[in-house]
């Protein structure tokens, strides 16, 4: 990191400007590889890439504000989605909401979002492909095609998530989710989420059943989906 970024830290007041810019839990830690201002068409944040020793991933995070100094910050978390957020796939729900979040963000002077390069809820797109295939000719859903894979439902981990909130000097936030597990996640790593904001988004005839699956079966809460009864290629 060039000491024009690291100066660009200290004017916020972000306590990771102090050397080292890691933060460690135990063993594992996360840092701020890279930071810079990115104006984009739903305003001006503050780019920041992450690294850690946990996933070797490069996670994201887009900062509007001063977290240590907002409480309540408004905060989504997206998990990475290359056939939505950058194809604008209709398969799932993705991209109308990481728009809706960059829209919500960018009207207001606080806020963040954390981009978690954990493709396919951290199958990997590969594998995320493979479950698309097995929907389309099994007629299984997300949950069968991940299990049928032998993945889990969900592997995202909230660890580097919460440590990027921590580095990022968040205090008590606002989630921007509809995903109970996301909330308990970072609680159980330590991070106050004062309340819920839905992120309602309306269903398309390809992402209906997908959603009808997170809202039954994956525990999200959509109550506008949950009405709807999925149709499905019966299974023999
Ligand atoms: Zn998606």
């Amino acid at each position: 990191m060039s000491s024009t970024s690291l100066k660009f830290i200290d004017d916020k007041k972000l306590q990771v400007a102090e050397e080292p810019k890691r933060m460690y839990v135990g063993q594992e830690w996360v840092e701020i590889y890279a930071e810079a201002e990115l104006p984009t068409r739903y305003g001006n944040f503050r780019i920041f890439v992450f690294r850690n020793s946990i996933d070797a991933k490069e996670h994201v995070a887009l900062v509007r504000g001063n977290p240590l100094e907002t409480q309540n910050m408004p905060v989504r978390i997206h998990s990475e989605c290359l056939t939505g957020d950058v194809f604008a796939s209709l398969r799932c729900d993705c991209r109308q909401q990481l728009e809706m979040a960059m829209t919500d963000l960018g009207s207001h002077n606080n806020g963040m979002l954390i981009y978690m390069r954990q493709e396919g809820r951290g199958i990997g797109l590969g594998n995320k492909i493979r479950a698309y295939s097995l929907q389309q000719f099994e007629g299984m859903d997300t949950v069968e095609a991940n299990l049928h894979l032998g993945f889990d439902d969900d592997l995202r981990d909230y660890r580097v998530t919460a440590m990027i909130l921590k580095m990022l000097g968040a205090q008590t936030i606002q989630l921007i989710t509809n995903n109970p597990r996301k909330i308990n996640g970072l609680r159980e790593n330590g991070i106050g989420i004062a309340e819920r904001q839905a992120s309602l988004v309306q269903p398309n005839q390809h992402n209906a059943e997908y959603l009808a699956t997170k809202a039954q079966k994956s525990g999200h809460i959509i109550p506008h989906i949950h009405e709807l009864s999925p149709k499905r290629t019966p299974k023999k």
